[in-house]
């Protein structure tokens, strides 16, 4: 009887003592890799990326500016402060990052255009690529607020503008939140497409998949506008943004299920530039660096900021990016991106 007791009591002493040492392991491997320890311990029990320590800037997206003046109901990125930052300090973090590897930078907002009626915008485009020499610079906007003088100003400066284009026919742009008054989405869609080519600026269309146009067909509109790329995202749920109590959007009646995206999917096939991006290829794979320029970090389906890389640096903040360095890659985010390189016929 007292054997099977001081068996049991050694094993009971083997297993506690295997427990501590093991939690001190995961300790002193958070701490290595994440600097802190609550926040590593999290990382490390979700067996996460190895790569969010080690990762390099090599795709940014700076979103400036939270302002908006279209009111999209699954807004990811909503209008929670008015902050831009100063141009100098904005000029400063970007070298900084150019620095740690950065190739290309991508201004988003909000709408990038609307802060000094876009010359903010112009001013970080013309330093990205004569100053710091990017290989790509770009923008994505709503396209509502480009003026032609923008282009004869900077367009020699920019290698890809983006612009959101969710459907082709107005009611469901207007259902979607994207315009404002009467303000026609696709007539300026038409006009920035034209000046694209006149200014020799690759043209790129986003368009987020949802309940409202996640049955359109929109072939037709997109050979004719002939794009470099179209992304085409499924929407996506970030809480605090679009979800819960403190978000500003609400876009849970939004959302589609992965099938339907298929199926959104499977009838654009034959389009060549289309570059489908589901949920789970979105979450984590993009660098965003918000208006103080902090990384988010979306891993927990929301947005966590890290510090400013002009507080600690880019390498320690880039690891609180939660950034997925692998599915960046494989969601083909290094492609040929300079205009230069794109050989395209204007
Ligand atoms: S245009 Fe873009 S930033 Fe503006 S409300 Fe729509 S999704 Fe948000």
């Amino acid at each position: 009887m007292y054997v099977v007791i001081c068996i049991r009591l050694l094993l009971q002493v083997c297993i506690d003592w295997v427990g501590e040492l093991s939690l001190w392991l995961m300790k002193f491997r958070a701490l290595g890799k994440y600097g802190n320890w609550e926040r590593g311990r999290q990382r490390v029990k979700r067996g996460e990326k190895s790569s969010a320590w080690a990762a390099t800037p090599t795709s940014v997206n700076y979103h400036f500016t939270r302002q908006c003046n279209y009111k999209c109901g699954f807004c990811f990125h909503t209008a929670k402060t008015s902050f831009v930052m100063p141009l100098e300090e904005a000029k400063k973090g970007l070298k900084m990052l150019k620095e740690a590897g950065m190739e290309k930078i991508n201004f988003s907002g909000g709408e990038p255009f609307l802060h000094n009626r876009g010359e903010f915008l112009g001013k970080l485009v013309q330093y990205c690529k004569q100053e710091l020499k990017l290989p790509s610079v770009s923008v994505v906007s709503n396209g509502s607020r480009i003026t032609e003088k923008w282009f004869k100003n900077y367009g020699k400066d920019l290698d890809i503008l983006a612009v959101s284009c969710d459907s082709f026919e107005e009611d469901t742009n207007r259902l979607i939140g994207r315009g404002q008054g009467n303000k026609n989405h696709i007539e300026n869609l038409l006009k920035v497409r034209t000046w694209c080519k006149d200014y020799k600026v690759a043209f790129k269309i986003n368009s987020v998949c949802n309940i409202f146009n996640v049955e359109e067909d929109m072939n037709e509109q997109i050979r004719m506008l002939n794009p470099v790329r179209w992304k085409v995202f499924q929407c996506l749920l970030i809480e605090g943004e679009n979800a819960g109590e403190e978000a500003l959007r609400h876009a849970e009646t939004f959302v589609i299920s992965s099938e339907a995206f298929q199926r959104f999917l499977e009838r654009h096939k034959e389009i060549k530039c289309l570059v489908p991006e589901s949920n789970e290829k979105m979450r984590d794979s993009y660098l965003i660096l918000d208006e103080y320029m902090r990384f988010l970090d979306c891993t927990q389906g929301r947005k966590d900021p890290s510090k400013s890389i002009l507080d600690v640096g880019v390498e320690d903040a880039i690891k609180f990016s939660g950034f997925d360095e692998k599915m960046f890659f494989k969601r083909g985010g290094k492609y040929v991106w300079s205009k230069a390189d794109m050989h395209l016929e204007w």
